[in-house]
């Protein structure tokens, strides 16, 4: 029985050009790397700022590992909670100006745990329509009435928050950054409209962290609304270049977190050496403003060449980069051909985004050089004149 159903759905997948493969990558995560023993130039991570294998985040792994060792032996609550794991979280609630910070095993346990602990089947959650999974499946959980309003369209928020019904809180969701197609939040009318309709307003800043606002503080600090929003998530995995999650919030918000976030109490607790690593991380980034200039100089260059080139970047606004192209076979051939010339950018297909709408998602990192830019963009400007 299971087995009739495994045959149908992965020819159903293979059929529609939708079933996916792991490649295998063998050298460390830098703007080079080894997949399936090819080197190729890396754009399709979220390692936007290099330091994923930086010396200096190894280096403060392996000195908390000589004096926490590795695992972290059980959850928070138990005696899991380690020195490493309260200095990252005080050290992100300095950096984003919070009163305090919870610090998750990574970003889709947060947002499930948050969202499921926050809200209940008697309030309702207004979410964009491209909100990433692990925010729908918090809201799924929670069994909060769902409204999608449309990407980033204002008007069609504030035409559902003025229907009036029964419940009891009323919340915003949205994703700082689109993950798939790289533009931003106008987190400025959305607290605008949180205020006139009394609603609490949460961002998953998971590619906004390290990259957007003066310092990398994320999405919230770039339009100064920090003040404004009830719950900041944002994860320790893209340009933090390490694994994990944080929610930035009030004393209140946090201890009920420890309460009853089912994500966050029935786990264990991250090892040590990953919070210490993460810390070193936060400090390069506040530190260092030179790293986000060399990304911000990259994502400008690459974008106006591939426009024009003539191709559709959408409304992007970030490093990250989309090449629509609709058809997933055509996303899927492009995607090869590019890794043929030894450029790796994935091919992204529904059900990650909606239906027409496959594409290549290009990532630009601070380490990328001038010459893997030129090289790019004249392997997409042969290729776009073959297939497309
Ligand atoms: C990647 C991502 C997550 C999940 O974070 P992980 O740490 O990888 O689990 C959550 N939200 C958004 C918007 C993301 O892009």
């Amino acid at each position: 029985m299971l087995n009739d159903y495994l045959e149908k759905e992965l020819n159903s997948l293979e059929a529609n050009g939708l079933k996916r493969k792991m490649k295998i990558t063998s050298s460390t995560q830098g703007s080079r790397i080894v997949v399936d023993g090819k080197e190729v130039l890396n754009f399709c991570s979220n390692n936007y700022l290099g330091l994923a294998d930086d010396f200096r985040l190894c280096k403060a792994a392996i000195d908390e590992i000589e004096k926490s060792g590795f695992g972290s032996g059980a959850s928070r609550l138990i005696c899991g909670n380690m020195t490493a794991h309260r200095r990252l979280e005080e050290r992100i609630a300095r950096f984003k100006g919070a009163e305090n910070c919870l610090v998750f095993s990574s970003g889709y346990m947060a947002n499930v745990g948050i969202i499921s602990s926050l809200f209940n089947r008697e309030d309702v959650i207004y979410s964009d329509r491209l909100n990433h999974a692990s925010i729908v499946d918090g809201i799924l959980l929670s069994r909060a009435k769902l409204k999608r309003y449309k990407h980033c369209d204002m008007d069609s928020l504030e035409e559902m928050l003025k229907q009036e019904g029964p419940f009891k809180k009323k919340c915003i969701i949205t994703d700082s950054v689109f993950s798939m197609d790289g533009d931003i939040a106008p987190l400025d009318k959305i607290c605008e409209l949180a205020k006139k309709y009394d609603c609490s307003v949460m961002i998953d800043e998971a590619h906004a962290f390290g990259v957007m606002g003066e310092k990398g503080e994320g999405l919230a600090k770039h339009f100064g609304v920090e003040q404004e929003i009830d719950v900041q998530m944002g994860t320790l995995s893209k340009a933090v270049g390490s694994f994990g999650a944080y929610c930035c919030g009030s004393n209140k918000l946090i201890s009920l977190l420890i309460n009853k976030a089912r994500s966050f109490i029935y786990t264990t607790a991250m090892p040590p050496m990953i919070a210490a690593a993460s810390i070193k991380a936060i400090d390069i980034i506040e530190e260092n403003s030179k790293l986000r200039k060399l990304l911000w100089d990259n994502t400008k260059y690459v974008n106006e060449a591939l426009k024009r080139i003539g191709l559709d970047t959408m409304n992007t606004q970030t490093p990250i980069i989309p090449v629509l192209l609709k058809s997933s076979k055509l996303a899927v051939d492009f995607s090869e051909r590019l890794f043929d010339a030894g450029i790796y950018i994935s091919a992204i297909r529904p059900p990650t985004v909606e239906k027409n709408m496959a594409r290549l998602r290009l990532t630009v990192m601070a380490t990328h050089r001038k010459e893997d830019l030129d090289h790019l963009i004249q392997q997409i400007k042969t290729i776009a004149a073959d297939l497309l």
